[in-house]
C-alpha cells in the first residue's frame, strides 16, 4: 500500500475504535491501579468524539482539525487533551486526500510533537508516551513505502514500550504518588495508545 486516502484513514479509525471499545473495562482496571479507573470510558469517549466528527471529512488537514477540536468541546479531562493534541498536531503535519509513506510519516511526526507541548511526560515516566514516542520514532525510521509496514513498525514499538511500563514505577502526575506500588502494572494509557497503534497497522 502505497498510498492512505481519506477512506483508508476512516477505516484506520473505525477499527481503532472498535478496538479500544473491545478493551475499555481493560483500560480502566489498570487505570485504577494508580488512578481514578476512568481511562477507558475517557479513551472511548474522546476516541467516539473524533471518529464521529472523521464521518464529514473530505481533506486531511480540515478533518484532523476537526477532529482534534471535537475532542477538546465534548470531553475534558488529560486522555482528551493529549487525544486532542495529537490530531490537531497530525493536521498541521497533512494536506490534501491522499498520502504516501512521507506523507503518513510527517503527520505523525506532527502529531507526537504537538503532543509533546502538552505535556512534559517522556519515555520512562509511565505515561502513554511511552507507546507513543517509540511508536512515531520507529515509522520515522522505516525506509519502506509500504504505508502497512510504517504502520506495523510504529504497532511493534508500541507494543513493545507499553509492556516495557509494567516494570517501572510511576513518575509523573498524581500517579507518581504510589511509588512502589505502580509497578506490576501496565499504564493504562500507554496500553490504550498501544491499541490505537495495533488497530491502525491491522485496518489496513
Ligand atoms: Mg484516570
Amino acid at each position: 500500500m502505497e498510498q492512505l486516502s481519506i477512506t483508508d484513514f476512516k477505516r484506520l479509525l473505525d477499527h481503532a475504535l472498535t478496538q479500544i471499545k473491545v478493551r475499555e473495562n481493560e483500560f480502566s482496571q489498570l487505570d485504577a491501579v494508580i488512578g481514578d479507573g476512568d481511562h477507558g470510558t475517557a479513551i472511548v469517549t474522546a476516541f467516539s468524539a473524533a471518529v464521529k466528527s472523521a464521518e464529514k471529512g473530505t481533506e486531511f488537514k480540515a478533518m484532523l482539525n476537526d477532529m482534534g477540536f471535537a475532542i477538546m468541546l465534548e470531553t475534558s479531562g488529560s486522555t482528551s487533551t493529549l487525544l486532542g493534541a495529537f490530531f490537531l498536531g497530525m493536521s498541521d503535519g497533512a494536506s490534501g486526500t491522499e498520502l504516501d509513506a512521507s506523507g503518513v510519516k510527517a503527520m505523525f511526526a506532527s502529531g507526537l510533537a504537538n503532543v509533546q507541548k502538552q505535556t512534559q511526560a517522556k519515555p520512562g515516566d509511565k505515561t502513554m508516551m511511552d507507546a507513543l514516542v517509540p511508536a512515531v520514532e520507529a515509522m520515522q525510521a522505516d525506509q519502506s513505502q509500504n504505508i502497512k509496514e510504517l504502520m506495523q513498525a510504529g504497532a511493534d514499538a508500541a507494543k513493545k514500550g507499553a509492556e516495557a511500563t509494567v516494570a517501572m514505577k510511576a513518575n509523573f502526575g498524581r500517579a507518581r504518588n504510589y511509588g512502589e506500588r505502580s509497578i506490576g502494572y501496565a499504564d493504562s494509557g500507554a496500553t490504550s495508545w498501544s491499541c490505537m497503534f495495533a488497530a491502525f497497522a491491522d485496518a489496513l
